[in-house]
C-alpha cells in the first residue's frame, strides 16, 4: 500500500489537442501571429433598442506583421464590402 496510483486529472468529452489544430494565418503576408482590434460599429437610434445611438466595439483579429484582417472577420462585422484596401 506504499504505491497508491492517483488517477491523472483527465476532462472527458471536451478533448482537443491544440497542436493538431488548424492555424489561421494572415492571407496577405502568411504570418501567423495576431494582434487584437476592435471594429467600432454605429449603432443609429433607430436601431437601437433604447433609442439611443450606441457604438458597439467589435472585437477582430488584425495581422500582427501587415495589419491585414481575415477576410472571414470582415464579412461577419459586415466592414468587407467597404474596405478594399490592399
Ligand atoms: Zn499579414
Amino acid at each position: 500500500m506504499s504505491h497508491p496510483k492517483g488517477m491523472p486529472p483527465r476532462q472527458e468529452g471536451l478533448q482537443v489537442d491544440i497542436s493538431k489544430a488548424e492555424t489561421i494565418v494572415c492571407e496577405n503576408c502568411g504570418n501567423a501571429s495576431f494582434i487584437q482590434a476592435y471594429f467600432l460599429k454605429r449603432i443609429s437610434a433607430v436601431m437601437s433598442p433604447t433609442g439611443k445611438e450606441a457604438i458597439v466595439p467589435m472585437q477582430v483579429f488584425s495581422c500582427g506583421n501587415c495589419g491585414t484582417i481575415p477576410q472571414n472577420m470582415l464579412e461577419q462585422s459586415g466592414v468587407g464590402q467597404e474596405s478594399k484596401i490592399q
